[in-house]
């Protein structure tokens, strides 16, 4: 399949981009870990070198106001810019352009510096801001155009100013923050003040031949945000005052709808970007939830956007626009929006990497050559980990066979991939099966490897992954129970009165899947239905009250430890997906000592007093155990084998991990 309109240069006279594609800009962390410039050249290297049109740095702050922490990356004046010299001129050297994008926190920032619009506190920040005087608003001002003016200086191609996601030229434009009395709060020309102040003297620093971006909040997706006028009368005025080009942003950080979750369809604020792209006669930059080149490919071409913005494809592929040129799409290692090693890991204080790239951000320390000695390997299971190190091993030049019990690869994301918003899992299976093919690995499907299978191989791998654990509760026999492997992969019918019994992820995507509409994460109409999206953005903030859904089944989830249940999902997510069960009416019970299973139900106590759960279905998601069959029995006939995944360690185990474990075993064999 080709893609004319993603692949089309944009001309922009004193600049060309060599096609419409744009790394859109991501706080890594990588300046927090070992051989930071090392690490930085090669990351955004490797991702100029996949072809990508645009590079946008993560976020530097104007000033140390306006830091995210303290810490955060700062173009100072004082510094040296050689580090910035060494990232630009390699990005230049394999011919793609890169912008250095300024990002002032405001009331986000968790620092004792954190200004604001006012002295409110955001919600999701336990720091109040000190509200800015009008002189600190004209530093601000001069600030920015100085950073701008560095960045120039340091080879960059232009600035990205971020005036969306909540941050301060997003809190001065909305009502909801900015209730200044000066003239810069106000009417509408006075909240739109200070981004158009803020472009004009960036222009004015930097000359006409530098692009200027700017990132607007197509939809604030937070009460008394500003409507879809008052957007498309901002793009306009940032454009007069010398934006070359709109990028868009959604939602603020605050906002109590998802964003850029899997249970986002693809291309889901198509209506939002639209009514920026109609506003300007500049290119307009579409941005989340664009992870395809057709979906890319289609924005372009219907006119919704002239270039689309893509951060985490560039996590989990580097190669993602050179695939799409050549029309390799087919082996593009999608990002599947889990946000497991990106997100999460960046609001735990840790680099950003990617689940199902773990080289992502770590380019300098897992080794790309080809092995030593070609050697002939066993890998046993086709689950994540098997995959991984199967197609890892094989890119080095071993040659591999791969042996699954089953009738198709996938182990443990056979499960995931039913699971609604989970459904890109069925892309990381498109990705295996397309390299595995490339690179000659032989598959034994339905193959229960045993030890004499395993005989004339220089090494052997056992990821033979987990079994579902059997918890000791008297009348597990009885028939209303049953594994979630049973409910997900074997497709049991489940009665309209649910136990689930276990609370870990498992037992929350179980729950989601018996309670949750699977096309929600599919159909853009259904999605704003359960979240009160205004499609027509005559509402502050794109909001409307969310559509009333009647539950489908009565869930009851159950844990033994007397703690909330979902401690343990992903920061970026898990709020999500507890808001849909909410919806959905669940229960959670948690202290829950389990007594017995017969014909009434599940039997329990909590907190001492007995009590009887009717349930038609009782679904164990109790965790794992190591399925070590294959391996032990290889121990016992003296032969060495490596051993990877859940089969190794089961406890805590997910694709994450698995896939890392794996990949890291190939770079060393
Ligand atoms: P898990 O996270 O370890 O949860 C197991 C659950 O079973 C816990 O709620 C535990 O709570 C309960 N449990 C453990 N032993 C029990 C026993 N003997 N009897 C009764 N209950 C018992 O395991 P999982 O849900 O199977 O998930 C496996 C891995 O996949 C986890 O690492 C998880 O993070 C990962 N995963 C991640 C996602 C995601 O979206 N990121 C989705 C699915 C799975 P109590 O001990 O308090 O009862
Ligand atoms: Fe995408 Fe998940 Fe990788 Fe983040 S960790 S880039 S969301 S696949």
């Amino acid at each position: 399949m080709s893609y004319p309109h993603l692949l089309a240069p944009l001309e922009l006279g004193f600049v060309t981009l060599r096609n419409r594609m744009v790394m859109g800009a991501m706080h890594t962390r990588l300046e927090t870990l070992d051989r930071p410039l090392e690490r930085m050249v090669e990351f955004y290297r490797m991702r100029a070198q996949g072809e990508i049109g645009l590079i946008l740095t993560g976020g530097f702050s104007p000033n140390a106001e306006g830091l995210m922490e303290d810490g955060a990356p700062l173009l100072d004046p004082r510094a040296p810019l050689e580090d910035h010299r060494a990232i630009t001129g390699a990005v230049h050297a394999e011919g793609s352009r890169i912008a250095l994008q300024i990002l002032h926190a405001g009331r986000y920032g968790r620092h004792k510096l954190c200004v604001g619009p006012t002295g409110e506190r955001a919600p999701i920040n336990r720091i109040a801001p000190r509200p800015l005087a009008a002189s600190d608003i004209a530093r601000t001002i001069e600030d920015f155009a100085v950073t701008a003016a560095l960045a120039r200086d340091a080879g960059y191609d232009g600035v990205e100013i971020m005036g969306s996601e909540g941050y301060l030229l997003n809190e001065f434009t909305a009502p909801r923050t900015n209730r200044r009395d000066d003239e810069y709060g106000g009417g509408f020309d006075a909240r739109a003040r200070l981004p158009v102040e803020i472009t004009e003297a960036v222009r004015r620093r930097v000359g006409r031949d530098f692009l200027v971006i700017y990132r607007i909040s197509a939809i604030d997706l937070v009460e008394n945000g500003i409507a879809g006028t008052e957007v498309a009368a901002l793009a306009r005025r940032v454009v007069a005052a010398g934006a070359d080009i709109l990028n868009t942003g959604i939602g603020w950080h605050e906002a109590s709808v998802p964003t850029i979750a899997a249970s986002v369809p693809r291309a889901a604020w198509r209506f939002a970007i639209e009514n920026v792209k109609r506003a300007v006669a500049v290119p307009v930059i579409a941005s989340n939830r664009i992870n395809a080149p057709e979906v890319a490919e289609a924005l372009i071409a219907e006119g919704a956007a002239d270039l689309v913005s893509m951060a985490r494809p560039l996590l989990a592929d580097p190669e993602f626009a050179k695939k799409a040129r050549l029309g390799r799409s087919a082996a593009i290692n999608t990002c599947i929006a889990c946000n497991q090693a990106c997100l999460d890991r960046i609001f735990t204080e840790r680099a950003a990497t990617c689940l199902v790239n773990p080289r992502a951000g770590r380019e300098i320390e897992f080794s790309w050559a080809p092995a030593p000695r070609a050697k002939r390997i066993a890998a046993v299971g086709a689950g994540p980990a098997g995959l991984a190190f199967a197609l890892n091993a094989a890119e080095r030049g071993h040659k591999i066979t791969l042996f699954e019990a089953g009738p198709e690869i996938g182990g443990q994301l056979l499960m995931a991939r039913v699971v609604p918003g989970k459904r890109e899992f069925d892309e990381t299976l498109r990705y295996f099966r397309t390299r595995l093919a490339e690179t000659g690995v032989a598959l034994r499907l339905g193959h229960r490897a045993a030890p004499g299978d395993l005989g004339g191989f220089d090494e052997i791998v056992v990821a033979t992954g987990v079994m579902p654990r059997r918890p000791a509760i008297p009348g597990l026999d009885h028939p209303s129970v049953c594994s979630y492997a049973a409910v997900l992969a074997r497709g049991r019918s489940v009665g309209r009165r649910v136990a689930i019994v276990g609370a870990g992820g498992i037992g929350f995507d179980v729950a989601e899947f018996l309670s949750g509409d699977a096309e929600e994460s599919l159909s853009p109409e259904k999605f704003a239905d359960a979240w009160g999206l205004d499609a027509t953005l005559s509402a502050p903030g794109g909001l409307r009250a969310p559509a009333a859904a009647a539950p489908r089944r009565e869930i009851v989830m159950l844990q033994r430890r007397d703690e909330r249940l979902g401690g343990s999902l992903g920061k970026s997510t898990g709020w999500i997906l507890k808001a849909k069960l909410r919806r959905a009416r669940v229960e959670m019970v948690q202290g829950a000592t389990y007594r017995r299973i017969d014909e009434a139900g599940l039997h329990i106590t909590v907190g001492g007093a007995p009590r009887v759960i009717a349930a038609d279905t009782i679904v164990i998601c109790a965790g794992q155990e190591p399925e070590r069959s294959l391996y032990d029995a290889l121990l016992r006939q003296g032969a060495a084998a490596h051993l990877i995944g859940g089969a190794h360690e089961a406890v805590e185990l997910d694709a994450l991990r698995a896939i890392e474990e794996a990949t890291r075993l190939a770079m060393a064999i």
